[in-house]
Parts: C-alpha cells; structure tokens; sequence
C-alpha cells in the first residue's frame, strides 16, 4: 500500500480509495459506512493526515502530530459524543470553512453523520453542494439508511464492513500477544477491530460484552419475559446498544443453527428445534429492518423477544 494506514483489514476499499487520491486529486467529500468500531474514523483520521501532511502522513511532522491530537488549527473533528447534530452547529462548520486557512486545505471530520435530523441534513446538503474552497469533508455513518440519498449521491462513498474473524485474530495476535482469551474475545468482537482492542485494553469493555453474551444465552434458556423487556427498556434508546444486541443475537442463533446441523446433542436442542432456530433467524432479520425503518425500536424488540418464549 501506498500509506501507512495501521488498519486491519478492509485491504480492497483501501487499495481502491488510494487509487483515487494517488495524484492528490481529493474529491471535496468522503462518506465511509461500516459497523460501529469496525475502523472508520481511523481511516477518516488518516486520510485527514495524508491531505494535511507534506509527505503525506509520515506521522513526524507537526501537522501529523498535531492532527494525531486533534488539535491542528486547519483540521476539525467533529466527534460522536452522542448527541444529535443541530443546525447551527452545521453553520458553524460552515462558517468555519469560510474562514482563511494556513493549510493548502481545510478538512472538516464529522463523525457519524446520521446524528444529523434530516432538516440538518438538507441543510448541509446545501454546502455539499457548493463545496467552500479548499474544504475537504470526511464524513462517517454506522447507519448508511439515516444518510439522505441526496448527500450519498454528492460523496465518494467507500463501506467498510466487518472483518474476517481469522484476520482480526491474526493481527490482534500479532499486536498484543497471546492471551487465553483471545477466540473468546475474537468470537465476541464480531469482526469490530475497535470493539476487539478495547476488550484487550479495557477489562470492562471486556466484562460488558460478556455480559451481554451472557444474557443472550439466558433470554433463550428460559422463559421470564419481564426480565426481557427490563432489558429492552434499558438498551432501546442507544443505537449503538441495539446493533450490538443484534449481531450478538445472530451470532449466538448462528452457533445453534450449526449445532442442530453438526451434533447428536446440540445446545438448547430440547428447547429450540431446527425449525424454531431458522424462525428466530428470520425474526432478527425482520427486526433489524423494522428498526432501519424507524418503525417503533422497543415493539420489534420485544416481539423478537416473545419469540425466545416456548
Ligand atoms: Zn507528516
């Protein structure tokens, strides 16, 4: 590869994405999608270098330095902290662009987008589309279908899914170690570098998604249907709970489906037969599209949790 990228994975998007700025011909607006954690707001932050550094992100410079701390002048980071963005945010970004820089170019990180109502969104479409000069937008989503169609079709758009489980183990191996709990952590992390480093670095990140293994596991051993909605209650309003939930429901469906196909006794096979295990898949599916579609988050969740019930 052409830069020092420090990413795992996503090789391909990469290749391609470079292929593109090679002659330093930057588009005006980038918008990476993927999962959360899965290693987009990394390459956003690296991408913010190779612009800004002289040699194109040799990390010694003062404008690499500066930008590793999101402190440099030209370069704003704009990160989820959360909350939504509002209007008079976007004006200031705007104004801000507007503003005369040092740098050859001004870059603007605006870390998931989809924190954006729709009348902010249309509202940033409006700069999009008369890009400032000299302004460089490096946008991310974890939620492509929140992203208005009109921004998406004035960006390049590069998605980043998640990473093989064989090469996340590989490079977490070849960073920190072995450690016995690495396949754990690795089953866990659902192909999410990011995910996978904090329960390397951070024993409650660690113990937070093993909790929720945990309870996914206990959800389909028993039925208590009270305790099930208290859980849907506590993850419903933060989107980033919910996609967790997700895909550690399917991943955990998934393990039973091989099981039932694959052993004599398989796990919670009296409970759930074949047929119960394949409904339970399509009812994840049908969820997580509900929820896309802002269809009413807590009722599609706790219709898929009635169908742990027996
Ligand atoms: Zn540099």
């Amino acid at each position: 590869m052409l830069y020092q990228w420090n990413i795992v994975g996503h090789t391909q998007q990469l290749l391609s994405l470079e292929k593109e700025i090679k002659g330093r011909n930057f588009s005006h607006a980038y918008l990476f999608s993927g999962p959360h954690q899965g290693g987009k707001s990394s390459i956003a932050k690296t991408l913010a270098s190779i612009i800004q550094c002289p040699n194109h992100y040799c990390k010694k410079c003062r404008d690499c330095q500066l930008i590793q701390t999101k402190a440099h002048p030209d370069t704003i980071f704009m990160e989820d902290n959360g909350e939504s963005i509002k209007i008079d945010e976007v004006r200031e970004i705007i104004r801000k662009t507007n503003l005369t820089s040092q740098s050859p170019y001004r870059v603007i990180v605006i870390e998931n987008i989809e924190r954006m109502p729709v009348e902010a969104q249309n509202s940033f479409l409006k700069t999009l589309e008369e890009p400032p000069g000299k302004t460089i937008f490096l946008l991310t989503t974890s939620h492509l279908d929140q992203v208005l169609l009109t921004i998406q079709s004035r960006v390049r758009h590069f998605h980043f899914s998640t990473v093989d489980d064989g090469i996340l183990k590989a490079y977490l191996k070849e960073t920190f170690g072995s450690r016995p709990e690495m396949d754990e952590i690795v089953n866990m992390a659902q192909g999410r570098p990011g995910l996978a480093i904090s329960m390397i670095k951070d024993e409650n990140a660690f113990a937070g998604q093993k909790k929720l293994y945990g309870q996914i596991e206990a959800f389909l051993k028993k039925n208590d249907l009270a305790q099930k909605f208290l859980f849907i209650e506590e993850i419903e309003k933060d989107k980033t709970q919910v996609d967790l939930f997700l895909d550690a429901f399917t991943r955990y469906v998934r393990k039973l489906l091989f099981e039932h196909m694959n052993s004599s006794s398989p796990l919670l096979g009296k409970r759930f037969t074949l047929r119960d295990i394949v409904n339970l898949f399509e009812s994840l599916g049908k969820t997580r599209y509900f929820i896309n579609r802002n269809v009413n988050k807590k009722l599609a969740l706790e219709n898929l949790m009635i169908q742990t019930e027996r």
